[in-house]
């Protein structure tokens, strides 16, 4: 026999997916002996005895589905002699480079398990195995192990004991495993707390509203075909219009509210499980209020058990809705759902298997056949991004005010937290504190140093100004060329289309459809949309009404305007004076670039949306007007690019002239919503011939907007433009802490 012997070292996505059993399996099918450990580096094995190079290969090639191996080291090591392979015990250490899995949706197994009325796991709503189930949500601290979980409290008894020793078993080492005997408990409460028998279903079927914990926090479902329901839901949450996200029972059934393309069913049953918005079908039947005003539909499939029991009851939609009050977190925690959801959820279906990390649904769609991430939590949280730079201090980036997530890195990795909400709520900014500090231990990494955006009034800016860590401002906008540019590992100078709502800009004006030139190292500024007025600042932008009369008050002439009296009166003789005066005097009035701005106030001109009761509505709602007319004019309207001190400049003064003429003619609203996506898509694409000819990044939020991105990418193909877009974070300000931490590891 042999007297070779070698220490391989595997660092990934190795624990938490069956990788030490997959080893354990493959050792003893070919006669290796040695042992294999998790520890907080990864998977260590020690190899022996055997064809030590066949071992590795078949390791490399054969490893588990849900695995993913980042790096692969081997190394002699010396002969022991071993007469068996075990798995041995975990050994915590310092320096981790373990990846924790991020959370899974119920596989096929488990569902047949559930199903099967002989196995002891029969209707079980908390069974899992190495293929499925809780991951980030449940770990306190690496490397990832029964004890360091949520399920510390739970011994398992006899039966889990076995399946979780033996090697051929599949849930061989699967941390969370539990069932009815040992494991945590599902129960029904109503509002007083009091126990009630079953699941729910029955109460669901009777339009009730109930709070079911899922897997990274509450949802608040009820039956989706109930329009009595939907209401009540929308009501007690004082959501306004807000879309909800429904859960459909299979894609075969989605399909009959909602086109599926295959790259979208790919999604749906990926192990993610994310929430993918898709168009609604024109004979959709179920209740308008589910999206009031859109043409989309956000949809996923069950991806708990719990999910999957509740589906078995007479519904084929449920609504699913984070359960929080309105700006505030998801609410993850029992009492504070019982206590906080009183009046809003009828029943609470609870268990005792806390969750550690509260996380939301992760959200995507398909543009321009790639998967955009509007939302990222739950499933992918916490996948790493590689680093093109190595990060020789520890970063960490706060991230932005709206939508944040923040983002550490180490080495060659970069982990984006899962999104976080807005920071102007205090609550939400109790919960990003806490995020912080657990993120720390799950990824490793303890900063030395922050970077944070350059906005001197967010809440964050603040808390960065009093840590006594090195730190760096970074201008918003930048953030968003350098996320993308990261997440390509390009480091190059390049030029970059950002157009999103507001981000503090180097002139102390709020920038907002930007041209940029940089990266990492440094950035200029190319051009921009003509400074517009933005009366009331962030709170005028609830009001996109008031926002065209600042707009079209500016740009044309006296007479122009005179003729345009009939589209204010909605406006009252009160707000029209105030805003007169402030036009006048310039007080409480900003000057802003914001793309997502103009898109508000062409929205609140078409009487498309007049008062904006969540982040976006406004060009949302516009965006889905002329996708109805999708099939009408094509030709853009006419607007002018000049170069002003060096800089081009987006005059926009011709196309609101062009719009008006539409308008006094008569022409549909969504006819003339669709002709300026055009005329923007158009615009964007030559400020980016203004700079060369590609490549270009484009990010910001405005480029969650299908039908423009879209647009901009038929162009942009047209011209043999290179297109650099977002893959793995979202391109709105969920992505801008990755490109806080390159910036800041550029410049420190
Ligand atoms: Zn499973
Ligand atoms: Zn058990
Ligand atoms: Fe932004």
């Amino acid at each position: 026999m042999s007297q070779e012997a070698k220490i391989l070292l595997i660092t990934g996505i190795v624990q938490g997916v069956g990788f030490r059993p997959f080893i354990y399996k493959l050792a003893h099918e070919m006669g290796i002996k040695g042992w294999v450990n998790n520890s907080s580096q990864g998977v260590t094995i020690h190899a022996e005895g055997g064809n030590l190079d066949l071992f590795s290969e078949r390791l490399r090639h054969e490893a588990p589905q849900r695995s993913r191996i980042q790096t692969y080291q081997i190394n002699e090591s010396h002969f022991k002699g071993y007469h068996t392979f075990e798995i041995a015990p975990s050994v915590a250490e310092h320096n981790a480079e373990v990846l924790i899995s991020p959370d899974l949706a119920t596989c096929d197994d488990c569902l047949v398990e559930l199903e099967n009325s002989k196995n002891p796991r029969y209707q079980y709503p908390l069974i899992n195995c190495t293929n499925c189930g809780p991951r980030y949500t449940i770990i306190r601290d690496v490397p990832y192990d029964r004890v360091r979980t949520t399920l510390s409290d739970f011994p398992m008894c006899k039966f889990c004991t076995t399946e979780y020793q033996d090697p051929l078993n599949r849930r061989f080492h699967a941390e969370p495993v539990a069932c009815p005997e040992c494991g945590p408990k599902v129960e029904l409460r109503d509002s007083n707390g009091e126990f009630v028998q079953g699941m729910g279903i029955e109460q669901l079927a009777q339009g009730a509203i109930l709070a079911v914990k899922g897997l990274g926090g509450f949802h608040l479902v009820c039956d989706a075909r109930s329009p009595e329901a939907v209401h009540r839901l929308r009501e007690r949450k004082e959501r306004g219009a807000k879309p909800f996200a429904l859960m459909a029972r299979s894609v075969a059934i989605a399909r009959e509210e909602v086109d599926i393309s295959p790259r979208e069913e790919k999604l749906l049953k990926s192990p993610a499980a994310p929430i993918v918005i898709c168009e609604r079908r024109l004979k959709s039947s179920l209740p308008q209020e589910i999206a009031p005003g859109i043409h989309t539909l956000g949809v996923m499939l069950p991806y708990t058990p719990i999910h999957h029991l509740l589906m078995a009851g007479p519904f084929d939609f449920l609504v699913m809705t984070s359960a929080n009050l309105s700006g505030q977190p998801l609410i993850y925690e029992n009492e504070e759902a019982i206590n906080g959801l009183k009046g809003i959820a009828d029943y609470f279906l609870i268990h005792n298997r806390d969750i550690y990390h509260p996380c939301d649904d992760s959200v995507v769609q398909v543009i321009g056949e790639e998967a955009v991430f509007l939302r990222r939590a739950r499933g992918y949280v916490p996948l790493p991004l590689q680093v093109a730079t190595p990060v020789k201090t520890p970063l960490l980036g706060l991230g932005g005010e709206l939508k944040n997530t923040f983002c550490m890195a180490s080495g060659s990795r970069a982990f984006v937290s899962q999104y976080l909400g807005d920071m102007e709520n205090y609550d939400n900014l109790e919960r990003y504190y806490q995020e912080l500090e657990s993120f720390k231990r799950v990824v490793h990494i303890k900063p030395e140093a922050l970077a944070y955006d350059h906005h001197p009034n967010y809440q964050l800016s603040q808390y960065a100004r009093k840590q006594t860590l090195p730190k760096h401002a970074v201008q918003h906008h930048h953030a968003h060329l350098v996320s993308v540019l990261g997440e390509w590992n390009r480091t190059e100078p390049t030029l970059g289309i950002i157009c999103d709502g507001t981000g503090f800009g180097a002139d102390g004006r709020i920038w907002g459809f930007e041209v940029l030139y940089g990266n990492a190292s440094g950035v200029a500024r190319k051009g921009h949309l003509e400074y517009l007025p933005l009366p009331g600042g962030d709170a005028g932008s609830k009001h996109p009404l008031r926002m065209a009369y600042a707009y079209l008050k500016t740009l044309l002439t006296e007479e122009e305007w005179r003729v345009t009296e009939p589209f204010w009166t909605e406006l009252s003789v009160q707000e029209r004076k105030i805003l007169d005066r402030q036009l006048l005097t310039g007080v409480q009035v900003f000057q802003t670039s914001s793309a997502g701005r103009l898109f508000d106030a062409v929205s609140g001109l078409l009487g498309i949306c007049r008062k904006v009761t969540y982040e976006g509505q406004a060009a949302i709602e516009l965006e889905s007007s002329a996708f109805a007319c999708k099939k009408g004019h094509k030709a853009a309207y006419p607007y002018e690019i000049k170069c002003e001190n060096s800089q081009w400049i987006l005059k926009v003064g011709e196309m609101f002239r062009a719009i008006m003429e539409d308008l006094y003619r008569g022409s549909q609203a969504g006819e003339i919503a669709y002709r300026f996506h055009i005329t923007i898509a158009q615009a964007i694409v030559d400020l980016v011939l203004c700079g060369g000819n590609g490549p270009v990044v484009l990010s910001g939020g405005v480029f969650q907007n299908k039908l423009l991105t879209e647009t901009v990418l038929d162009l942009c193909e047209e011209k043999g433009i290179e297109v650099l877009r977002s893959r793995m974070l979202p391109p709105g300000d969920g992505g801008i802490s990755f490109g806080q931490i390159l910036i800041a590891n550029e410049v420190l």
